[in-house]
C-alpha cells in the first residue's frame, strides 16, 4: 500500500480484525511515518426474488425497520432486539453462501426467529405478509397495510387487475 505522505512503500506492522472489519498498522519505509487503515467487511451482497420475479438486494436496515413497525408496542422487541434478529438473518444467509433467496424463504427465516422473541409481533408479521402475498383474503378494513412489508412481496396487489368493461 502507498504511504497517503510521500506515496512510499507502506508495509503492515500488524493487523487485527474487528467487528467493523480489519484495522491495520503500517508503517512507511520511505518516510517512516506510521499510519492506520481500516478495511469494511464487505457483505457480499444478497438479492430477494420477490413473488413477481424481481429482486432487489437484501437489506438487513430494512428488515430492522419491518421489525420495528409490527413491534412497535411490544417491549420485548426494541432496536437493539430488532438488529440482532436482522443481522442473525443476514449472517445465515451469508454463512450458507446463498446468492438469491426467495422472499418467502426470507419471511419464513425472519418468522422463525420472531416467534422466539415476541409471539404477537410474530403473528402480526405473519399476518402481514400472508395478507400482501395474496395467501389469505382478509376482510376490506383489517388493517389492510398494503406494500408495507416491501421486501417480502411483490409489486403492489397480488396480480388482481381492476378493468373497467363498461
Ligand atoms: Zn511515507
Amino acid at each position: 500500500m502507498q504511504c497517503p505522505y510521500c506515496g512510499g512503500d507502506a508495509a503492515v506492522l500488524d493487523s487485527r480484525t474487528t467487528s467493523e472489519g480489519v484495522r491495520r498498522r503500517r508503517n512507511c519505509s520511505n518516510c517512516k511515518r506510521r499510519f492506520t487503515t481500516y478495511e469494511k467487511v464487505a457483505a457480499p451482497a444478497i438479492k430477494v426474488v420477490k413473488r413477481s420475479g424481481k429482486t432487489e438486494p437484501f437489506s438487513a436496515e430494512k428488515l430492522i425497520k419491518i421489525l420495528l413497525r409490527v413491534s412497535r408496542d411490544r417491549p420485548g422487541v426494541g432496536e437493539e432486539e430488532a438488529t440482532r434478529l436482522a443481522r442473525n438473518v443476514e449472517a445465515q444467509l451469508i454463512d450458507a453462501g446463498a446468492k438469491n433467496i426467495s422472499s418467502s424463504k426470507l419471511a419464513t427465516m425472519v418468522l422463525d426467529l420472531l416467534r422466539d422473541m415476541d409471539r404477537l409481533s410474530y403473528d402480526r408479521l405473519a399476518a402481514n405478509y400472508m395478507n400482501e402475498s395474496g395467501m389469505l383474503r382478509t376482510t376490506p378494513g383489517a388493517s389492510a397495510s398494503e406494500g408495507q412489508l416491501g421486501l417480502f412481496v411483490g409489486e403492489a396487489k397480488g396480480g388482481q387487475t381492476t378493468k373497467k368493461t363498461d
